[in-house]
């Protein structure tokens, strides 16, 4: 284990490089090597970490910092596993760390071993700089994110709740820069889609393969599928995403106003997609204007003779703040007609930080505007679910803030790296961002 040197920066870099090179991809996860080496570099300065496990070697990490207590705590978090790699696609071994072009290779270096490393960064300074603070802060490293959660932050909520319970919690995902036109955006999480996955069935007369019947199942399956995939379903702004256009349009008025158009109309965005540059933008914001479905899975049949009597599909649905699974259910059956009968399978509830104003959001926006004045700081949503969904359930009030400063001619896309190859963080902005989350805790908390 390298020694950590007390200076922030070489900390967070030095940190991150040795989360990067223990393989903690879930499944299997094994995150308890990882837990274990932020333990002992925690207890070298005086810290009594946590270590708690739901099941073997599924190792979540809960450190405190003692403050006065005149304020509720804040809760810092990052997971410590990742999702698979295939080394045969990317340019440096994704459990290497390597340093190359400026940037430490691997998977988890943007989501979310850099965020781990910041916070433990951090975590070693206030302890050694010995200061007292008004708020508790908490940093939870957590297992099993990438698959659902329950190991992890589910796990501490439900099990440790005491432990973790915080005012506020910042995490995945946000912070990074956004390069729109000749402004940059640093967007910060407020809000999350819920899901809602459905199984659909439709049953009718079974019979004979040599004699095909109008009223197959088979082929109300198909017509089915076909309106669900080409349906649009009703929009519903809110103000998770309205406040991100408007911010993004009073800037960069060009650059929007295609975009905005694109959106009145999302049906025709998957006709256009390979046409209209900027367009997978669009169709990520169109996401996040309405609910969503995606049939996902298809069953139906087992012989070639015989003409089924049930056939059933599952939709992987998502839903906005505001919606509930009521109110998604109503819109497919709308869109799928009476011979469809639905199922929930499984669902949460979106997840969002209600008001998004708050003395945490300013310090955030302020911390960030005294390294770069010309930035902006937007609030988002983004269309999927993180362990904000289960830190927020206790009450914390969750900002997605997990700072990283990406050059614009970097050549790196931060979206593109959560799952993709050549996962990496440059070092630059793996030391920007530290000392900007430094500067954010020690406001909010002090
Ligand atoms: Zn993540």
């Amino acid at each position: 284990m390298p020694p950590t040197t007390a200076d922030l920066g070489t900390d967070a870099k030095q940190i991150c490089q040795t989360l990067l090179r223990t393989d903690t991809t879930n499944p299997p996860g094994n995150e308890r090597a990882c837990a274990e080496y932020l333990a002992g570099l925690l207890a070298q300065v005086g810290y009594e970490p946590t270590l708690l496990e739901a099941r073997p070697a599924r190792t979540n990490l809960v450190v405190l910092h003692r403050g006065t207590g005149k304020q509720p705590p804040l809760l810092l978090t990052a997971h410590l596993d990742v999702v698979e790699a295939d080394p045969t696609k990317w340019r440096r071994p994704p459990f290497s760390g390597d340093e190359f072009e400026g940037c430490l290779w691997g998977r988890g270096a943007i989501d979310m071993k850099n965020m781990a490393a910041m916070c433990t960064a951090i975590m070693l300074k206030l302890a050694r700089d010995g200061v007292r603070l008004e708020r508790d802060v908490i940093f939870a490293a957590v297992a099993d994110e990438e698959a659902g959660c329950d190991l992890g932050s589910r796990f501490l909520v439900e099990e440790h709740r005491a432990l973790v319970e915080a005012e506020y919690a910042i995490g995945e995902s946000g912070g990074f820069s956004l390069h729109l036109g000749n402004t940059t955006f640093y967007p910060v999480q407020v809000a999350e889609t819920g899901f809602c996955w459905v199984r659909a069935r439709i049953a009718g007369e079974p019979g004979h393969g040599s004699m095909p019947r109008a009223d197959s199942v088979i082929t109300k399956l198909g017509e089915a599928l076909a309106r669900l995939g080409n349906a649009a379903l009703p929009q519903h702004p809110t103000s998770y995403v309205t406040e991100f256009l408007d911010a993004i349009r009073a800037r960069q008025p060009a650059l929007v106003q295609p975009l905005v158009r694109l959106l009145a109309r999302p049906q025709l965005l998957g006709r256009i997609a390979r046409l209209v540059p900027g367009v997978s933008v669009a169709r990520s914001f169109s996401a996040l204007l309405g609910n969503t479905a995606a049939a996902t899975v298809v069953r139906a049949g087992s012989k070639t003779n015989v003409i089924p009597g049930l056939a059933e599909f599952e939709i992987d649905g998502r839903t906005l703040p505001g919606q509930t699974d009521q109110d998604f259910l109503r819109e497919l059956a709308a869109v799928l007609g009476p011979d469809v009968e639905l199922e929930i399978i499984k669902s949460a509830p979106p997840t969002m930080t209600e008001p998004i104003a708050s003395p945490l959001f300013d310090i955030i926006q302020r911390q960030v505007l005294a390294r770069e004045p010309d930035a902006v700081v937007v609030p988002y949503m983004i269309p999927g679910f993180t362990d904000a969904k289960y830190f927020s359930q206790m009450g914390a009030r969750w900002y997605g803030f997990s700072p990283v400063k990406i050059e614009k001619d970097a050549g790196i896309k931060f979206a593109d790296m959560f799952h993709g190859h050549d996962e990496r963080v440059p070092v630059a902005g793996l030391v920007w961002g530290t000392e900007v989350l430094d500067a954010v805790v020690r406001e909010i908390a002090s």
